[in-house]
This record gives C-alpha cells, structure tokens and sequence, in this order.
C-alpha cells in the first residue's frame, strides 16, 4: 500500500458488522495508514465492531444514536479530547422503517417519512456542523447515497427520497465548507449485500437485474467502495467537492437491459 492517508486521523460511522458499507472504507483507510475511530449504535452491534476495529488497530469506540444529541455530543468532545483535530468523517447510515420499504411509495407515513429524513440525511448535516470544528486545516466528510434518489427504483420509496435530499444537502455544504478546505462528498455505489441492502423489498432482485446488465456485468464490492473512499479523502481528491461519485458497475449509464436480458 502507498500509504496515502499516513498522519490523518478520522471517525467511521455506521459499521454494523464486516458485510457494511463503512467497513469496506475502513478497511482501505487502515490499510493506506489513516489512524481510526468508530462509531456504533447500541450495545448489541458494539460488540460486533470492538473486534473489527481492533483488527485495523484501534480501540476508540464510541456509542452514538444520531437521533440523539447527547451521544454526538460525546462522540465529537472525545475526539477533540484525545485528538484535537481530526481529517475526516465517513457517514454511512441510513434508515427507515421497512415495512415502507415495500409497496407503493405513495403510502409513505408523515412518522417514517420525518424518521428516514432525519436519519438519513440530517444527521449528515449535523455531523457536518460538529466535524467541521474539529478541522481548522481542512479535511473530508463523506456519506453514501444510492441511485433511487434521482431514479425510480420500485421499493426503495422513501429512502430515495432521503437520498435526494442526502445529495442537494452534499452540495450545500460543499458550499458552505469550501472556503475552509474542507470537501463534502458522497459515493453511490449499486445494490449491495448488507443489512441495510436486505431490509429493501427485492433487494435480490435487484442485485441480480443490476450485476446482470451493467456494462461491467458486476456489483459494486466493499473494496472498490473503500478504494473510492481513500481517492476522495486523500490529498489526490483536493479538488473534488460537491460530487456524487458512482461505484456501480457502470449501471447508471444504461437506458435499458443488455438485449440478452429482455
Ligand atoms: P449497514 O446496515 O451495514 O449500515 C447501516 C448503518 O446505519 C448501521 O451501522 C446502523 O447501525 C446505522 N444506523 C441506522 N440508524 C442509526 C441511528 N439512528 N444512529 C446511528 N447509526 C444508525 O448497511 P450499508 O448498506 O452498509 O449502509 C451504509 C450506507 O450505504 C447507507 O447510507 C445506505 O443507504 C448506503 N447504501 C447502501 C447500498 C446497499 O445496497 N447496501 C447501496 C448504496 C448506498
């Protein structure tokens, strides 16, 4: 490895176990020499994180629901505790309540749709507001957005609704952050195996239909997922801000099926 995030310092959030999105980015930060802290939500999935932290040596584990204001405020008084400043921030959670994640999208519930919200994409912006003042000298935020936000994709309702405003709030504050050096971006990778992925009504399916007719003929995996996370994080990615990056195969380009699949 060439070490590219040598001497920089950051928080992942949202690993749930070693099938996650943020742990495929952790794993790559790690490996080009980034210094680690993660976050988790609850007890149960703590324990499941302590032991994949520990393999990419670190032991700075902090419990935070993103709903809850205290938990981030601990979160981000430990980092400035024990590190002072930190260089980046990888956002990789979202929810909704998934009995919404099937049917029809006009059925959306006002509790889901402010939950999801709320979740999914405000957090990212409070955690934006509190990282920020941990990075005098620049940095990186980084969070992971999926293509039903600007195309329809039966099922995934209003999670791609929060996934629209997940992306506009990443140009906002690219804006907003671009004058202190430090650069908003989000990764859009295709269909993937995880805990979040499954709780999507044909989430099989549709992982199937999107590895059977991308032009690479393949899904998105955890390494080239991490991969895109140390470009944009690194000093290679200084002059990338506001970008939706996509890690799909290539899927997005398509206007329909590969003639062999109709
Ligand atoms: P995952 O289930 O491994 O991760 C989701 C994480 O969100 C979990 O760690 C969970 O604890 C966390 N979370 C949910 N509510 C929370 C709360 N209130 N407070 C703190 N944490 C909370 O699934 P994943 O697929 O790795 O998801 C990571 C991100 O990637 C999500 O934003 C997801 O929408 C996005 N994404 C996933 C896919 C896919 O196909 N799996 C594709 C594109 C984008």
């Amino acid at each position: 490895m060439a070490e590219l995030m040598k001497g920089k310092r950051g928080l992942v959030m949202g690993v749930a176990n070693e099938r996650s999105i943020a742990w495929g980015i952790a794993k790559a930060l790690a490996a080009e020499g980034a210094e680690l802290a993660f976050s988790y939500q609850g007890e149960a999935f703590g324990k499941r994180v302590e032991p994949l932290a520990a393999s990419v040596g670190s032991d700075f584990l902090v419990d935070v629901d993103v709903t809850d204001d205290a938990s981030l405020d601990a979160c981000f008084g430990a980092l400035k505790d024990r590190w002072g400043t930190i260089d980046f921030v990888v956002h990789a959670i979202a929810f909704s309540d998934k009995s919404e994640l099937a049917g029809r999208f006009i059925n959306t519930s006002r509790e889901n749709f402010k939950t999801s919200l709320t979740i999914s994409c405000y957090s990212f912006i409070d955690i934006a507001r509190r990282a920020s003042e941990l990075m005098p000298d620049g940095g990186t935020l980084l969070t992971l957005t999926y293509q039903g936000s600007n195309r329809v994709t039966p099922y995934y309702n209003v999670m791609g609704v929060a996934k629209s405003a997940l992306e506009a709030a990443v140009r906002y504050l690219a804006n907003d952050l671009g004058p202190q050096k430090i650069r908003v971006n989000a990764i859009s990778p295709g269909p993937m195996k995880t805990l979040a992925g499954a709780a999507i009504a044909g989430a099989r399916a549709t992982y199937r239909h999107s590895e059977a007719n991308a032009p690479l003929r393949a899904n998105a995996t955890l390494e080239a997922v991490g991969g895109t996370a140390v470009w944009l994080a690194s000093d290679y990615g200084a002059c990338t801000t506001g970008e939706i990056v996509r890690v799909d195969g290539g899927y997005h380009v398509l206007g329909m099926p590969q003639p062999e699949n109709i």
